[in-house]
C-alpha cells in the first residue's frame, strides 16, 4: 500500500511534545510513523512502496473533536444568531420555532456534517432528537457516538412505556458510528426516566451524554454545611426535591441515580461548584464546554480556570448552531481561552491545554481515545484523522499559540482515515505534493 508523509512546520501529536518540521506518515488509512520530517523521511528511504511527501507551511493537527453538538438545528441559525437574557428566553424562542414544524432534519444534519469537516472536525457528539436526522455521521462518513436524546417523560408514562419506546428508537440508528443515550437533562426528566436510562445505555454498552450545569436552577449551595438528608426522600423529580427545600445540587441528583461515569460526559458544566467538579472527577466523566453557546444564551461563564487547575476532564463543544454563530470548534478554543486568562489561568500551557481538549479531550468524553480505532492524537497506528490549520509562528510555543487563539476559519484541509475530505483554496495553492520514493 502506498505512503502519504504529511510534513509541516509544526505537527501536535498532543500524546507527545510538538515537533519542529514534523511529518506523519500515513498507510491504509491509519498513521505509521510520527517524528521529525527528517527521521520520518529517512526511515521510509528505500521503502518497496512508493512513497509521497505532501507538505503544509502551517500547522498539522490530529482531527478536532466536537464534543457536544446537535447537528440537526443547523438549519435554525436565525435562532442562534440573536442574543437571549437567559436560558428561559432562549428556550422559548428556540421551542417556538421547533413546534412550528416543516423542518427538514435530514438535509439540516447534513449540512451541519459539512460544516463541521470544514472546520477541522472530525468526530463528534451528535445530539439527535429527530429520527430523519440520525444518519447525519453515517452518511457523511464521520466517525463519533450519535445520541439518541430523551426528554420530556414523566415518571408514570415511562413506567408504563419508556424503556421499550427508547429501546425501539436506539435500533433504528444506523451504525457506525458508536451509539449512546442522552437523557436530556435533571429538569426535563422525572426520577425514573434518569436512574433507569444508563442501565439501557450500559446493557449495550453504549455512551451516556447528559446537559448538566446549563441552567441556574441546577446550581448547589456554594458554601456551608453540605445537608445529606435529601439522599433519602424519594423525590419524583429535582425540581420537586428543589420545592420540597433541599439544596441538593443537580450534578448531585443525577450522580445518586448513577448517570456518571467514565462511560458518561457532560455538556455545559457552567453551574457546577467545586464539589460538583470534584464529583466528576472521582466518576471520571468529561465536560464539554459550550462557551460560545453561553454567552448567545446569556448565561454565565464556564469556570474554565477552576476545570484546568483542578485536572478535571476537559472537552469543547459547539453545542448547535440554535445557540451558536458556527460548528467551528476553533472558536470555541479562543473563547475558551479568553475566559480562562480573565479569570486567572496565568501559566503558558493554556493554548496547548486547550487544543488537547479540542482534540483527545474529546476522544476520551467519547470512548474514542483508546484500542484501535482511536482518534484525537497522533500517535502509530490510530486513525489517520488529520487537520491542517493556516497558521504560523516563529516557535513551535507561537504556533500553538496562534491555532488557539487565531485558528478560527484557518482550517486548510480535513482529513480522515487519510482521505482529503475537505481542502481550502489555501491548501490546493499551498500545499506542496512530491514524489519522494519508488
Ligand atoms: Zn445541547
Amino acid at each position: 500500500m502506498p505512503i502519504t508523509v504529511y510534513s509541516a512546520d509544526v505537527v501536535v501529536p498532543v500524546t507527545a511534545p510538538a515537533v519542529h518540521n514534523g511529518a506523519v506518515a500515513v498507510q491504509g488509512g491509519r498513521i505509521l510513523h510520527v517524528g521529525t520530517r527528517d527521521w520520518v523521511l529517512g526511515t521510509l528511504r528505500g521503502a518497496a512502496t512508493p512513497v509521497t511527501e505532501v507538505h503544509w507551511p502551517g500547522v498539522l493537527l490530529p482531527g478536532l473533536v466536537n464534543a457536544h453538538t446537535h447537528l440537526q438545528y443547523s438549519g435554525m441559525a436565525h435562532v442562534g444568531a440573536r442574543q437571549y437574557t437567559g436560558f428561559e428566553d432562549w428556550w422559548a424562542s428556540f421551542d417556538a420555532v421547533y413546534e412550528a414544524g416543516g423542518h427538514d432534519w435530514r438535509r439540516s444534519a447534513a449540512a451541519g456534517a459539512t460544516d463541521s469537516l470544514a472546520a477541522g472536525v472530525t468526530s463528534l457528539a451528535d445530539v439527535v432528537t429527530d429520527v430523519e436526522a440520525v444518519g447525519a455521521l453515517h452518511d457523511a462518513g464521520l466517525r463519533g457516538v450519535v445520541y439518541w436524546e430523551v426528554i420530556g417523560w414523566a415518571n408514570d408514562r415511562w413506567r408504563a412505556e419508556g424503556i421499550a419506546r427508547v429501546e425501539a428508537e436506539l435500533d433504528r440508528i444506523p451504525t457506525p458510528p458508536a451509539i449512546g443515550v442522552s437523557p436530556h437533562a435533571p429538569y426535563s426528566l422525572e426520577t425514573e426516566p434518569l436512574l433507569d436510562l444508563p442501565d439501557v445505555a450500559r446493557r449495550r454498552g453504549a455512551r451516556l451524554h447528559i446537559h448538566l450545569g446549563e441552567s441556574a436552577s441546577e446550581g448547589g449551595p456554594l458554601t456551608g454545611p453540605r445537608d445529606e438528608t435529601w439522599r433519602n426522600v424519594d423525590a419524583e423529580s429535582f425540581q420537586a426535591l428543589r420545592r420540597d427545600g433541599f439544596a441538593a445540587s443537580a450534578t448531585d441528583f443525577v450522580d445518586q441515580l448513577g448517570v456518571l461515569g467514565p462511560d458518561c460526559h457532560i455538556a455545559h458544566g457552567i453551574y457546577l461548584n467545586a464539589h460538583d467538579r470534584s464529583l466528576l472527577r472521582a466518576r471520571t466523566t468529561a465536560v464539554a464546554l459550550c462557551p460560545r453557546s453561553n454567552a448567545v444564551i446569556g448565561l454565565d461563564e464556564p469556570d474554565v480556570a477552576a476545570y484546568l487547575t483542578e485536572g478535571n476532564l476537559v472537552a469543547v463543544g459547539t453545542d448547535s448552531l440554535a445557540s451558536s454563530p458556527s460548528l467551528d470548534l476553533l472558536a470555541d478554543v479562543a473563547a475558551l481561552y479568553d475566559i480562562a486568562r480573565r479569570q486567572g489561568y496565568g501559566a503558558g500551557d493554556l493554548a496547548s491545554r486547550l487544543l488537547r481538549a479540542a482534540t483527545l479531550g474529546g476522544a476520551i468524553a467519547l470512548g474514542m481515545a483508546t484500542g484501535p480505532d482511536r482518534v484525537g492524537q497522533l500517535q502509530v497506528g490510530s486513525l489517520a484523522d488529520l487537520a491542517f490549520v493556516d497558521v504560523t509562528g516563529a516557535t513551535v510555543r507561537e504556533a500553538i499559540e496562534s491555532v488557539a487563539t487565531d485558528g478560527a476559519g484557518r482550517v486548510a484541509a480535513t482529513l480522515l482515515g487519510g482521505g482529503v475530505r475537505w481542502a481550502s483554496p489555501a491548501w490546493s495553492s499551498r500545499s506542496d505534493r512530491t514524489r519522494v520514493g519508488v
